[in-house]
This record gives structure tokens, C-alpha cells and sequence, in this order.
């Protein structure tokens, strides 16, 4: 455990698809820090309401739900794992209509106050990378490195039909193109904690840029900003 002014503290916010968690990981692992996946803890409030037949809109019915869930973020060997009730819930947060279930209760506010101190005692505890959306903005205002990342919904929609499909997954380009412009414009426009830059953010366009060069590049400027090096 570090002290709570010692940890060092990355946010990366921006839309789905813009490749947030593939940079954190690989840039966690070059810095030695702790990745925390916020989307996947939204996304098992997400898969709760759905296992309970819950519409992920009605408010009502998902506040109520938060007081007989147990939700738990485990993290063993750099992975996190999610847990519903202590059942381990692996990949099957990440199925396609999750992130439709994921982006609708997180607009609920009951849902943001409920996982809010669980994301903010993680980040006191350890040098963190955390990637989401409010991040910055919210979660970790104090970050001493602030990334807003994006790419074109066209682009950010081609990279995750190519992942599903690796993943043996159903995945239509259109139809995802079109799930992911629903999903910023309802992530955008949310009265809580919306996305958006915070003031001090800086702003990365990786449109064009394959992973290897979005890693090279904040490497570059968290050493330049935060003075670390890498341990691996
Ligand atoms: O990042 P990921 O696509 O897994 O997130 C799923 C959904 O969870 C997002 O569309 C967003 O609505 C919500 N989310 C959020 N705040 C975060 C992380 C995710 O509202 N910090």
C-alpha cells in the first residue's frame, strides 16, 4: 500500500472503440502501474440488470437493484476480473449488448454514486492507469496526466467488428457503426458526469495509428510528464 498523496494517477477518457483499453494495458505494463478497466465494472452493473430482466433505462427499477448486488473488481497478475455476487463473470461482460445495457444504466446517477468510491479507493491504493469517461473529469480530478482519446466513429466502429469477429463473435460493421454513434451521443449528452476533455486533458486523435505507434507516443509524453521510466 503507498501512501495516498505518493500514488501517481493516469486518466485516459474517450469514446468506445477508440482503443483506451488496449493502450492502458500495454502502457501499464511499460510503467509497472495497476490498469483498471472502469467500463468493465459498469458493464457488470449492465449484466445484472439484464440477468434480472431489468430494462437498463428505468432507474426506479436499477436503483433498487444496487442494494442486492455485490459488485467486486479482483486484480491478479496485472488482469482484472469482475465478479457478480462472487461469481466470476470472464468474457461475458463483453458480449454486444452488454455496451448497450453498460451505457444506459451508467447514465442513471444512483449508478455513477455506487461505483464511484470503489474506483476512488483502487486509485488511492496503488500507481494507477484508469481509463472510462469521467476519469478525469470526476473519478481522478487530481491526475497528473490527463488523456482524452478519440478516433473517427468510422474507424473506431472497423476496429471493434474486427475484434468481435476474432473473438468468434457476431459482428456487423454497419450495425455497429451505428450502435456506437447511439452510444456517444447518449455518453456525450448525459446530465451526470458526461464525456468530455477535462480543461487539462491532452487530446489524442489516433485515427490512422496502429497500436504499436498510440503506445510510442504516451509512452513519450506520460515520461515527459510524470517523469517515470519504463520497468519493462
Ligand atoms: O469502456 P466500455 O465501452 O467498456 O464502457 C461501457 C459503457 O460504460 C460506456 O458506453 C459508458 O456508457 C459506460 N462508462 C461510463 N463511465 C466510465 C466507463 C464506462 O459511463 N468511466
Amino acid at each position: 500500500m503507498m501512501d495516498k498523496k505518493t500514488t501517481l494517477k493516469i486518466a485516459i477518457d474517450g469514446p468506445g472503440g477508440a482503443g483506451k483499453s488496449t493502450l492502458a494495458k500495454s502502457l501499464s505494463k511499460k510503467l509497472g502501474f495497476a490498469y483498471v478497466d472502469t467500463g468493465a465494472i459498469y458493464r457488470t452493473v449492465g449484466f445484472a440488470a439484464r440477468e434480472r430482466g431489468i430494462a437498463p433505462d428505468d432507474a426506479a427499477a436499477v436503483t433498487a437493484m444496487l442494494g442486492e448486488i455485490k459488485v467486486e473488481a479482483r486484480f491478479e497478475g496485472g488482469r482484472q476480473d469482475m465478479y457478480l455476487d462472487g461469481e466470476f463473470l470472464g468474457d461475458r461482460i463483453r458480449e454486444h449488448d452488454i455496451s448497450h445495457y453498460a451505457s444506459a444504466v451508467s447514465a442513471i446517477p444512483a449508478v455513477r454514486d455506487y461505483l464511484f468510491d470503489m474506483q476512488r479507493s483502487i486509485a488511492d491504493a496503488n500507481n494507477v492507469i484508469m481509463d472510462g469517461r469521467d476519469i478525469g473529469t470526476v473519478i481522478l480530478p487530481d491526475a497528473q496526466l490527463k488523456v482524452f482519446l478519440t478516433a473517427t466513429p468510422e474507424e473506431r466502429a472497423m476496429r471493434r467488428t474486427n475484434e468481435l469477429i476474432e473473438k468468434g463473435q457476431n459482428a456487423v460493421y454497419e450495425q455497429i457503426l451505428a450502435d456506437i454513434k447511439e452510444r456517444d451521443e447518449r455518453d456525450s449528452s448525459r446530465a451526470v458526469a458526461p464525456l468530455k476533455p477535462a480543461d487539462d486533458a491532452i487530446l489524442f486523435n489516433n485515427t490512422g495509428y496502429t497500436p504499436e505507434q498510440s503506445l510510442a507516443e504516451l509512452l513519450e509524453i506520460a515520461k515527459d510528464k510524470l517523469g517515470v521510466s519504463e520497468v519493462c
